[in-house]
């Protein structure tokens, strides 16, 4: 119905105009009415009609859980950057140690005996004779391993015989003594390997393989809760302790090229000698007694 059709003509002129302003004023507000209805539709269809209506009913935080989601992803993205970054610090960390070990790099020898020994570079004791010299002059401390033995402090030696008694007491000395007085040996006890002298500590005459850190006094066995098993004559040691001695001397001979040791001479009536002579290509002798 068109708005001038309320305002009837029949009435007198005021009447009319007062009856005008009031429908004008209900058509402001149908019109205001009508605007917000038309907003509230407006908003629905844009937000989605029920689905907008489920998000009004939801609290915050579930209205959130969408916006968790790149959360939870964080974890599975997070291993595979802390890996990277301990390796980063494992990486770094002997970047810091290598300053500290500049050291000359050891002897293909010096590397092959620190494979089965605990040892060292060093430099030949100054001697007398400038022909008593070690041409690879390393500290033999202790062979590795679980049955470990420990040699006499300071004892230094060549490198090449170092390795030779080095393997021989790991691999034979040890499992002879676990064999025959069963137990195991910690320690040998014995010379500190180079002296710059004669054989048998003559005046004139060749050098002794001690000159060259060629050659190693075995004077005693250093057992576990044993007493010290000294070198001696066998007929004067313990049955166990002679048969050790006896089966050490004779493998022996088959690592070095001199043994000597009691009733050899007199010499070494109270220890055992293992050299490398270093003369054996040219001149190649054993001695095994
Ligand atoms: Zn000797």
């Amino acid at each position: 119905m068109a708005k001038h059709d309320l305002v009837s003509p029949h009435l007198p002129a005021s009447n009319r105009f007062m009856k005008a302003q009031s429908l004008m004023r209900n058509c402001a507000m149908v019109c205001a009415v009508s605007s917000l209805l038309a907003e509230a539709a407006l908003a629905q269809s844009t937000i989605g009609g029920p689905v907008a209506q489920k998000l009004q009913g939801l609290q915050g935080d579930e209205i959130g859980v969408p916006k968790k989601r790149p959360d939870t992803q964080q974890p599975v993205q997070a291993p595979q950057q802390e890996p990277a970054n301990k390796r980063q610090i494992q990486a770094s960390e002997p970047k810091k140690a290598e300053p500290s070990s500049d050291a000359t790099p050891p002897t293909a020898c010096l590397a092959q005996l620190q494979t089965v020994a605990t040892a060292k570079r060093t430099t030949t004791p100054i001697s007398k004779d400038s022909q008593c010299v070690i041409d690879d002059p390393v500290e033999l401390i202790a062979t590795k391993g679980p049955y470990s033995v420990a040699f006499a402090e300071g004892l230094t030696l060549d490198c090449t015989f170092a390795l030779a008694l080095a393997e021989f007491t790991a691999n034979t000395l040890q499992p002879l003594a676990r064999h025959h007085l069963e137990t195991t040996v910690t320690k040998l006890g014995s010379g500190q390997g180079f002296v710059c002298r004669r054989r048998n500590n003559a005046t004139i005459g060749r050098l002794s393989e001690h000159a060259f850190g060629n050659a190693f006094d075995l004077t005693s066995y250093v057992v576990q809760n044993k007493p010290t098993i000294t070198v001696r004559l066998e007929e004067k040691m313990k049955p166990n302790e002679a048969a050790f001695q006896r089966a050490l001397r004779k493998a022996a001979c088959g690592t070095f090229t001199t043994v000597l040791g009691p009733g050899s001479n007199k010499a070494h009536a109270t220890h055992l000698h293992f050299d490398l002579g270093r003369s054996e290509k040219k001149n190649p002798y054993r001695i095994c007694e």
